[in-house]
């Protein structure tokens, strides 16, 4: 029989994380003090992190292990299968192979507790007992709710005002979890209470929602701030997808000729791809994709710039692309995606030329979502959906130059929390928006001077 999943044994996990830092050709530009404008130190990070996560953070090394208590938790869940996707290459009717990892299958739904497990442990080990963050769809929110509840960490969650209505069942789950979830802007703190004085109908947005927690942070000593994504050592620890998808490539005796991954703030698609990056630094031939919103094109349509990674100024400035940090998803966007800058890490490598991008309508990504789920059965998250409209065009391009190549993508999630966008799509609801370039250059005028 033909072979669809393609599994590792628990002993073939990575015991260690891959950081990319150390082989790429130009390091991305240091983080800059807010106030001061000069790079930030390890002092000024401490008011929100743990002395381990600011070593990761700053760390050139090439390889870091990871934890034994964090690889046991790790075994809730991995390692992940690889799947050859026969039946979606049937339903294309293309020569190429596509193969997908499954990070739905954590416990959350999606790869985001391959961080918030280590972030969860090494606060604790730092004598943390409370961790404040924000949420914006809920996967975020619901990996650190069930990862701070295995190490007895108090979890509060800054849920984006608009997702906390539209999402009732995440923050069922994050409750279930042990969390307490606030809507954002939540009248709680000093950066809520700015952005509800100006408009009390704030929808919210994962600026604002960082804004929050990290000053809930910062006023609390024994609280820290876990972020989801962009940071460099919440990349470093995704890396474990792309480490486990090299070995599952070698089983099956293939490589990936091109990559896909969706991009929101870059950590599945540094996750997935950054083994494979360091082939192509050493000469392997392999492409990397981006895939974003057309409504919150950061890649595509942003400027690499120092930018605050919040909506209020608190964060440090970090050189990326970015549409502005008070940019605002328009409300009729439902595939997520929506922070307005990248992972610095991600930005270098795009600028280098070391990866590529490309931006899709919201109502062709949940085509190509209802083609996948129809094929292979899974119903896709919005957001792995982009990576999977990629695919789609790429296997279709395969199919009119007859060519045989090796696709392989990221799922980042399942959707079956997302069912009211799937809901909105199926009833007509949803339209496509492209976010006018005036309003970026508007935005980006507003950025800090350095
Ligand atoms: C959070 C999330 C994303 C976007 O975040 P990245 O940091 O870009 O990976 C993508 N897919 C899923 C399922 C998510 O939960």
């Amino acid at each position: 029989m033909e072979q669809t999943k393609i599994v590792l044994d628990e002993k073939e996990m990575p015991a260690k994380w891959y950081n990319i830092m150390a082989d790429m050709p130009n390091k991305p530009a240091p983080p800059l003090h807010p106030g001061t404008k000069q790079p930030v130190g390890p002092q000024d990070l401490s008011a929100i992190f743990p002395m381990a996560l600011i070593e990761q953070e700053v760390s050139a090394e090439r390889w870091i292990p990871i934890p034994e208590e964090v690889l046991k938790i790790y075994a809730l869940w991995r390692p992940t299968p690889l799947y050859r996707a026969r039946r979606l290459e049937s339903a294309l009717g293309t020569p190429a192979k596509i193969y997908y990892k499954h990070e739905g299958v954590s416990p959350a739904g999606s790869h985001k507790p391959n961080t918030a497990v280590p972030q969860a442990y090494y606060n604790k080990q730092a004598g943390i007992r409370r961790i404040a963050t924000e949420t914006g769809a809920g996967q975020w929110g619901s990996a650190m709710a069930f990862a701070g509840g295995l190490f007895g960490l108090d979890v509060l969650v800054y849920m984006v005002k608009v997702s906390y209505h539209q999402k009732p069942y995440r923050r069922s789950a994050m409750e279930t979890w042990g969390a307490k979830v606030l809507a954002s802007p939540s009248g709680e703190t000093n950066a809520g209470r700015k952005v509800l004085g100006d408009d009390p109908e704030s929808s919210g947005s994962l600026g604002i929602a960082i804004s929050e927690a990290v000053e809930d942070a910062a006023t609390h000593a024994d609280t820290n701030y876990a972020l989801g994504s962009v940071l460099n050592h919440v990349l470093l620890h995704q890396t474990v997808i792309g480490l486990e998808a090299q070995k599952q490539f070698e089983k099956a005796g293939d490589y990936p000729d091109v990559i896909y991954g969706c991009c929101g703030g870059g950590s599945n698609l540094a996750g997935v791809s950054s083994p494979f990056v360091r082939d192509k630094i050493g000469g392997r031939k392999v492409r990397v994709v981006a895939v974003e919103p057309t409504s919150c094109p950061t890649l595509t349509k942003g400027q690499m710039r120092y930018d605050f990674g919040d909506t209020v100024g608190l964060t440090p400035l970090l050189m990326m692309y970015t549409l502005g940090h008070d940019f605002v998803p328009p409300g009729i966007h439902a595939g997520g995606l929506r922070y307005h800058g990248d992972a610095p890490l991600i930005c270098q490598l795009y600028k280098d030329g070391l990866i590529e991008a490309e931006a899709h309508g919201q109502r062709a990504v949940f085509e190509a979502a209802l083609t996948f789920a129809r094929s292979e059965g899974i119903i896709p998250a919005p957001e792995s959906a982009h990576a999977i409209k990629g695919v789609i065009d790429e296997a279709l391009r395969c199919k009119e130059a007859k060519e045989k190549k090796t696709i392989f993508f990221n799922l980042s999630g399942h959707g079956i929390f997302d069912l009211g966008a799937y809901d909105a799509y199926l009833s007509g609801k949803l339209e496509d928006y492209a976010y006018p370039e005036e309003k970026i250059k508007e935005a980006l005028a507003r950025l800090p001077v350095v």
